[in-house]
């Protein structure tokens, strides 16, 4: 097996900046393909926490003018990842999220802010760094998707071209006017090329390019080809059908380890599953719930969003109630649920606590002393909250959409004596069809020895990156062979 150098292109890298599972993946990957032989390289954009965090860095490009102002490439190493940073202050030296100023609105630029990123990876991906010329460029959700369209405009010989579609309701499109400003040849502007519905389409330009598009669940990549998933993309991606394929997603498994997480009051493993005691009365302190109640604790780690359906939890919370159970969220986002939330924390203290923002240790106490987790989500395309779920020994409640449906086998009789059963499915994705659920966890709860059988499969379910590198590895070297023959 020889080594292969893969360039990967990505708006957001854990533990530098992460505002949601696209980040966890970016980060965990590099390191599961080098176990494959596979080198990755990661190009992200230079936010102040990713240049505050570089270790060894240097300069490998000078660019006189990068949309409107200087700008570097660096070689840079920071905790553990390789790294090409976009070090071009006028586009990245901001506060808060990569995304959004801090009122929450999108930065106005954007749309040339992720040009560049896209635009710099291109060249990276035709050879500008002699170092480094990957065989493979992958890259990642509306914000990359420019770069295929460079490197198949550019004409010189490129490499190959994955996408992996994280989230198809983020498409990046923006008016035809932007074309030239966008460093798009006019000739791209047409429906083989960037137009999208008379707009430029950065995803769009992704799907059209790439030699092969993947969802992160192989569930997810059959739902997306129908009108109600497909958010207007299903008659290209049916096009592209014999490219598309699903590979799950995993959880960086030495992060989220229940027996040596710094982040946990106390450890536990599946062999030693007693400290979850000692994490679920932390947990109630921290949310300021009494003991007594006898019911599960059900919990929530989630973006508010109404992609992740927290609307029917917010309407299934007086059942939660009604089995003496107890109830903890952890989000930030919409407005509205964000309001419905902390009313209900307020009309229940000591049964419903809630608290807004985003808090990685406290998102790993509610995995390791909640019951149960709720992932009641309209769609999901991977879902990375419900595996660590698993691994942290919450119970996952999950409706029967995309890779929740792919991860989590519903703890029904059969299953539960034959010792699969790692969670409760839910479905059709109701209001009504969580609260069942939610009756149905409590009966199960209150059976112990059943309980810890759930608990038991749960936490023993492989949910590593290291099955589904192996998959990215093949796909990549399928690839790179299939473009040398
Ligand atoms: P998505 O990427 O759609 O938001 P995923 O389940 O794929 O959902 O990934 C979400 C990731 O972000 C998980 O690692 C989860 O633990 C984390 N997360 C989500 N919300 C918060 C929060 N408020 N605080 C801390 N971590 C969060």
């Amino acid at each position: 097996m020889s080594g292969l150098k893969v360039l990967s292109v990505v708006s957001e890298i854990y533990p530098l900046i992460k505002t949601g599972g696209l980040a966890d993946v970016a980060g965990a990957l590099p390191g599961a393909l080098a176990a494959q032989d596979v080198e990755m390289r990661t190009v992200v954009p230079g936010y102040p926490s990713v240049m505050a965090a570089l270790e060894e860095h240097h300069v490998v490009v000078e660019l006189a003018e990068l949309w409107g102002g200087r700008a570097r490439i660096l070689a840079a190493r920071a905790k553990g990842l390789d790294l090409f940073v976009v070090d071009a202050p006028h586009l990245y030296a901001r506060p808060g999220n990569p995304y959004h100023a801090p009122d929450g609105t999108d930065w106005q630029d954007n749309p040339f802010r992720f040009a560049a990123l896209s635009w710099v990876a291109a060249q990276i991906g035709l050879g500008s760094v002699p170092d480094f010329v990957p065989q493979v460029v992958h890259l990642h959700d509306w914000q990359t998707g420019l770069t295929a369209a460079h490197l198949t405009y550019d004409g010189r010989r490129r490499p190959g071209i994955v996408i992996t579609i994280h989230n198809l309701a983020f498409q990046g499109q923006y008016p035809a006017s932007m074309l030239q400003g966008l460093g798009l040849p006019w000739y791209s502007f047409g429906m083989d090329g960037v137009e999208y519905y008379g707009n430029i389409g950065f995803l769009k330009a992704g799907l059209q390019f790439a030699d092969r598009i993947t969802t992160v669940s192989p569930t997810y990549a059959h739902e997306i080809l129908s009108p109600e998933c497909g958010m207007g993309m299903e008659g290209l991606l049916k096009a592209r059908i014999s490219v598309l394929s699903g590979i799950l997603n995993g959880i960086d498994d030495t992060v989220w380890d229940p027996a040596t997480d710094p982040l946990l009051p106390v450890h536990y493993s599946a062999a030693e599953p007693l400290g979850r005691l000692a994490a679920k009365a932390e947990l109630r302190k921290r949310f300021l719930l009494d003991e007594k109640a006898q019911g599960p604790v059900f919990g929530v780690v989630s973006r508010l969003s109404d992609q992740k359906g927290l609307d029917m939890v917010l309407e299934a919370l007086d059942t939660i109630l009604a089995v003496d159970g107890q109830f903890v969220l952890l989000g930030s986002g919409d407005k509205e649920l964000t309001a419905g939330f902390h009313r209900a924390a307020a009309v229940h203290p000591g049964r419903i606590g809630c608290v807004i923002g985003y808090d990685e240790a406290l998102a790993h106490l509610i995995q390791a002393g909640s019951d149960a987790l709720l992932v009641p989500s309209r769609f999901e395309p991977c879902g990375l909250t419900q595996l660590c779920a698993l691994r942290y020994g919450a119970v996952p409640i999950v409706t029967r959409v995309g890779g929740l449906a792919d991860t989590i086998i519903d703890a029904n009789e059969m299953a539960i004596d034959a010792g699969v059963g790692t969670g409760l499915v839910v479905a059709p994705t109701t209001t009504e069809a969580l609260e069942e659920a939610i009756l149905r966890a409590a009966r199960l709860y209150a059976d112990e020895e059943t309980w810890s059988k759930i608990v038991g499969a749960a936490m023993k379910c492989d949910v590593s990156w290291s099955r589904s590198a192996g998959r990215y590895a093949k796909l990549y070297r399928d690839l790179v062979k299939e473009r040398t023959s």
